[in-house]
């Protein structure tokens, strides 16, 4: 791609429809391990139409992100936690583990490569997709897949909000039919079968005007567990004067364990605000946002950093959250982590890793 249409692209780009020129590959095997990496051209992967991947629908992925720096150098946003995580889905999902060095290596390597396709506009990044797929070529199902392919592929990133306006609160729809992940399932594993089965729901919430969906648990439909593909945080007020609760549902197993929740816990805390990982079902969040006691919420996640919820819609309820309006711990918190990330503010966490 010429120059000129890079900078075209990185003025404006839409997310995950342009790629960059290279991508990173590694293939496992029983007989060999990883094997035969490489840095190459980004192009079309051949497989044989039996491929497990395409029957079984083992597959694994993470989502990260490289931020341009002031001084023009690039970093990492805490890369082993996510080399970790893909780890945990691999094993859950039968495949073979990658050694955190590797995988955060192949990441790097990829970002050096296309240090040129990293905008440098405010809020803009270079997003990153490591996944792994079954590549054996078997309908038999009694074994798990006997070869893989890990990849990584990029694309740059707009800022997900205007950064003009900062971002606008959403509707979310409460999915008391359907849900993302049961007990002893896959949900908190980064696996892409559990956005499969939770396009539907999507939809229906599009369908009833709002942006996204939140799901409740499985069993009793009613325990809050997360919003789409990101999870939730409730800023609740102490009834005795002191600083606000930032508290997030626990992660049960059918929580996905987002590298955004756990490092906005932690600001949390050191920002002086109370912090818990509790419970919370669709009841008590209408009844405490009707007390006051629950003042704000958000979703949090990579790619949109952080999006306030204005608005809850159910099959039989409705309620506002607050005024409806982003609220200011919220965008402290989005302040507090943007800074860390795009270099702003000093890493005293060791969060950030500058790969060229
Ligand atoms: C990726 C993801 C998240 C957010 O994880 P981050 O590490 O913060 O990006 C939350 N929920 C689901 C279902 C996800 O797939």
């Amino acid at each position: 791609m010429s120059e000129m249409d890079r900078r075209a692209i990185l003025a404006a780009p839409v997310f995950g429809k342009v790629f960059t020129d290279h991508m990173i590959t590694l293939r496992w095997d029983a007989e060999q391990g990883w094997h035969d990496g490489r840095l190459e051209a980004f192009q079309d992967i051949a497989l044989p139409p039996s491929a497990s991947v395409f029957h079984y629908g083992q597959e694994i992925f993470e989502g990260m992100k490289a931020y341009r720096q002031p001084g023009g150098s690039i970093a990492l946003f805490r890369p082993e936690r996510n080399a970790a995580r893909f780890n945990a889905s691999a094993r859950r999902l039968a495949m073979p583990e990658l050694p955190v060095e590797t995988f955060v290596r192949a990441v790097e390597l990829l970002v050096q490569q296309e240090r040129h396709w990293v905008p440098g506009g405010d809020g803009t990044s270079l997003y990153l997709r490591p996944f792994m797929i079954a590549t054996e070529p078997t309908l038999g199902f009694t074994l798990p897949s006997r070869s893989y392919l890990f990849g990584v592929i990029a694309c740059p990133a707009s800022a997900y909000f205007s950064t003009r306006t900062g971002p606008p609160a959403l509707t979310v729809w409460l999915s008391e039919e359907y849900a993302r992940a049961a007990p002893g399932g896959t949900g908190a594993a980064k696996a892409g079968g559990n956005y499969a089965a939770a396009f539907l729901a999507q939809r229906e919430a599009v369908e009833q005007g709002c942006d996204q969906v939140v799901w409740l648990d499985a069993v009793e439909h009613t325990w809050v567990e997360e919003m789409g593909g990101m999870n939730l945080c409730f800023v609740q007020q102490s009834t005795d004067g002191g600083s606000p609760t930032l508290m997030t549902p626990e992660l049960t197993g059918t929580l996905l364990p987002g590298v955004t929740r756990d490092s906005l816990l932690q600001l949390a805390g050191r920002l002086g605000l109370g912090r818990s990982e509790g419970r919370i079902n669709v009841q008590q969040w209408r009844k405490q946002c009707e007390a006051g006691v629950i003042t704000e919420v958000f979703a949090c996640g990579t790619a949109a950093v952080i999006a306030p919820v204005g608005h809850v819609r159910g099959a039989n309820d409705e309620w506002t959250i607050g005024d409806g309006r982003p609220g200011p711990v919220t965008l402290r918190l989005r302040d507090e982590l943007l800074g860390i990330q795009y270099g702003r503010i000093p890493d005293d966490l060791g969060w950030t890793r500058i790969v060229c």
